[in-house]
């Protein structure tokens, strides 16, 4: 029988994948391709992929396969191959290699079935995902973007755009793709008549948000292809000028890949340049925000004076505090407040009373 699924602990894989001496390249892909069978489709390629020591996650659906991957580079050619024979569709499927990455981000493979590959809400029969916007590669997005009646679209969310985006880019303010989709013809639609390049961050929800607008009635529609990773790795090796600034926010251990030294974010606590992603480390919290390194240590890692406290008492203390208040991953927006946003704010004015210091304006 075949191994279809991982059965080892967390702690074991991330011991096993830290104990590794050979580099792994972290690599992304993605391609929107019909899947028939797409349970027979995963377990074959998984089959594969483990032999290999792929480590990540790769999300599987009849429209198509998305995965961000980490592969010992001695088997990087055998696992592209590999994924190059799962289908015609995927022969030469383009690969984002990560710059600036040790390969250290993912220690074990997860591969899911999943209705689609970027959640859309789209449930028009007319929608067609395959007539998409004009790919634009490096040089020409510089080129486009000079042009004065181009508009930059950023279909990314705030906590990404916060610390790094393309010069000049708009946001689409939404939590959700799903919800970016209409706003975003909503946002532009006065502007039918400039050009509008839209990008993420590896070009996979561009890919549908172009077709998106073409579907209603936009006509210069353009896509960043591959997005931020591509663009970062083609600009370098071409040495074009760089416009984007800042950090490429991705959703792994590093939260961000560094394109140019320029900080553009502020720590959440303190208000000080910073664009350093972390967990809260109170469990009952885990909210993703950005920290400077004092503010880590001055709350122990923590979002809040609240939750400092509330991480150093007992377990059992903890999970009495925890009962029947809403819990999950939190994640820093401005739309939304933090549910110990009141506290959080309460001590950061005590803390300040005395001290004239740059107050953030969250
Ligand atoms: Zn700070
Ligand atoms: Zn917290």
């Amino acid at each position: 029988m075949p191994v279809l699924h991982n059965r080892i602990s967390n702690e074991e894989l991330k011991a096993r994948m830290l104990a590794e001496t050979e580099h792994r390249k972290t690599v992304s892909f993605y391609k929107y391709f019909n899947i028939a069978d797409t349970q027979k489709f995963r377990d074959e390629l998984y089959i594969k992929f483990y032999e290999l020591k792929v480590f990540g996650r790769i999300y599987i659906a009849q429209e198509g396969i998305n995965g961000q991957i980490s592969v010992p580079d001695s088997n990087f050619e055998a696992f592209r191959d590999a994924l190059y024979a799962a289908d015609d569709a995927l022969n030469g499927i383009r690969m984002n290699i990560a710059v600036d990455d040790d390969g250290k981000s993912f220690w074990v493979l997860r591969m899911k079935v999943r209705p689609k590959i970027v959640a859309d809400g789209i449930d028009d029969p007319t929608f067609d995902p395959s007539k998409m916007g004009t790919h634009l590669k490096a040089k020409e997005f510089n080129e486009l973007a000079d042009n004065p009646d181009t508009i930059i679209v950023d279909m990314r969310n705030h906590y990404e755009y916060e610390v790094g985006h393309f010069q000049n880019a708009i946001e689409v303010p939404s939590d959700t793709f799903r919800d970016q989709l209409p706003m975003a013809v909503e946002m532009l639609k006065d502007q039918k008549d400039k050009n509008i390049i839209m990008y993420c961050t590896g070009g996979i929800r561009c890919e549908k948000a172009s077709a998106y607008m073409l579907h209603n009635g936009f006509t210069n529609i353009f896509q960043l292809e591959g997005g931020i990773i591509e663009y970062a790795r083609k600009a370098k090796e071409q040495e074009l000028p760089l416009k984007f600034i800042g950090k490429n926010f991705v959703f792994d251990e590093r939260l961000g890949e560094r394109i140019t030294d320029d900080i553009i974010a502020q720590c959440h606590v303190c208000g000080k340049p910073c664009d350093t992603h972390t967990n809260c480390k109170n469990d009952g919290c885990h909210l993703l925000f950005i920290q400077c390194e004092s503010c880590a240590a001055e709350l122990q890692g923590c979002c809040s004076i609240v939750c400092n406290e509330e991480k150093n008492l007992s377990a059992e203390e903890q999970r009495e505090r925890r009962a029947g208040r809403e819990n999950g991953m939190m994640i820093f927006n401005k739309s939304k407040d933090h549910p110990l946003r009141k506290h959080r704010d309460q001590w950061k004015q005590e803390r300040f009373a005395n001290i004239k210091i740059h107050q953030p304006n969250s």
